[in-house]
């Protein structure tokens, strides 16, 4: 998975909340998630509610 524009990472350490901008080049995106300034993986949350991308993930296992 890469990062795409409009996709939020949250930590689940600290509450903290990323977004991405800009989508990454292809071939260029590692396959791991953020680091968090704690220290923490962040997560992906999916799009953002400002509907920049309708697609919606199933993954994780936060409710
Ligand atoms: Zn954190």
């Amino acid at each position: 998975m890469s990062f795409e524009a409009g996709q939020v990472y949250a930590c689940s350490n600290c509450g903290a909340e990323i977004q991405v901008t800009r989508s990454a080049d292809a071939g260029m995106a590692a396959d791991m998630n953020p680091m968090c300034a704690c220290g923490q993986e962040m997560n992906s949350q999916g799009a953002s509610a400002q509907g920049a991308n309708p697609q919606r993930q199933s993954q994780g296992p936060m409710a």
